[in-house]
């Protein structure tokens, strides 16, 4: 069996999740209309599957729709959003899935935000409330979304907060009074009071130092560990490298590869030349930059919307390539020695 071949199999292995997926996305495409006719392809036909007590890493540089994906699986997409596919939550008790693309507000509302699909947001210190204390919003969310006594309330609250390893000492104080790190910490006891089995970080590492940065991740993938689903969305490829199990990269709107992150970060590498690009360009790397732009969304070329910027490209690269075998490239890259 050829190096190729051996990974190849590998891939196929580590994307072999359909079955025990907890989300299970496909053909997912998210478009906006905009006055005067124009049209914004933020993403277009995202597949991919994340299973329990996997971290699945989306990549991409900024602009590139990994956080309209999110909204998508979140029915947070402003009124003028068309979409298009579908991406099944799995039930708890494995009897029915909700295809949050198709699902109505009113259960995304009711059953999904919270409940199935927890949130840890981007800038932790705007997701919280700045005149009420982190107990109050902690014991706010388990009202809202259990109804359960004030002493239940109370206790899962303080549950919530020392799974986020967020200390029971800071829960009376507002958040103008914690650091970056525990405001961080507050917000993703948050997302976990609901004990969703999926959770979405968006960007959860903006504007952090790299300590805190290592140390927010670490927490995450502990949450990982614990059974759940996790959705890192981030544009830090030493994040994802530290705790992903597999990676999805995203240019242009489109998922162009997905790979086992050891391999991706390993010496064979990606195979897609975007992603082989993203990382040489990193300091600790080649210090190489992908040279030009990515293109407008709202005017994508016709096929490879990489090819002004590839190495590789030939005349074939004028097709749009498909997405087989979780890479989308007409020339991919041989794995490295
Ligand atoms: S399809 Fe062609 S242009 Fe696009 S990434 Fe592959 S080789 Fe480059």
């Amino acid at each position: 069996m050829t190096a190729e071949n051996v990974l190849r199999a590998l891939d196929a292995v580590s994307a072999g999740r359909a079955e025990d997926a907890v989300l299970s996305v496909r053909d997912l495409s998210v478009r906006f209309r905009l006055r005067g006719g124009r049209t914004v392809e933020a993403v277009s036909d995202a597949d991919f599957d994340l299973g329990a007590g996997e971290c699945l890493a989306l990549v991409g540089e900024s602009g590139c729709g990994k956080s309209v994906l999110a909204s998508a699986l979140l029915g947070l997409l402003p009124g003028n959003a068309e979409t298009s596919g579908t991406a099944l939550l799995a039930d708890p008790d494995g009897a029915a899935q909700t295809d949050l693309i198709a699902a109505d507000e009113k259960t995304l509302a009711r059953t999904v935000r919270g409940r199935r699909v927890g949130l840890v947001p981007q800038s932790p210190a705007a997701h919280l409330t700045p005149v009420r204390t982190v107990r109050s919003q902690l014991e706010e969310t388990v009202r809202a979304l259990t109804g359960t006594s004030r002493r239940a309330r109370r206790k899962a609250a303080e549950d919530a907060a020392e799974r986020a390893a967020f200390p029971a000492g800071h829960l009376d104080r507002y958040p103008h009074e914690l650091s970056g790190g525990l405001a961080q910490r507050a917000a993703t006891a948050l997302a976990l009071i609901g004990d969703a089995r999926l959770l979405l970080a968006d960007e959860p590492t903006t504007g952090l130092d790299r300590d805190l940065v290592d140390r927010t991740v670490d927490e995450l993938r502990r949450h990982a560990d614990d059974g759940r689903a996790l959705l890192l969305i981030t544009h830090d490829l030493a994040a994802a490298a530290r705790i992903a199990d597999r990676v999805a990269v995203m240019y242009a709107g489109r998922i162009v590869e997905i790979a086992p992150a050891h391999r991706f970060f390993g010496p064979a590498g990606p195979r897609h030349p975007y992603a082989r690009g993203l990382l040489d360009a990193l300091p600790d790397r080649a210090f190489t930059p992908i040279p030009g732009m990515p293109p407008e969304l709202s005017a994508l070329p016709e096929g490879c919307a990489f090819a002004p910027r590839c190495p590789l490209a030939t005349e074939l690269c004028s097709n749009r390539p498909e997405f087989t075998a979780n890479l989308a490239c007409h020339h991919p890259e041989h794995p490295r020695a």
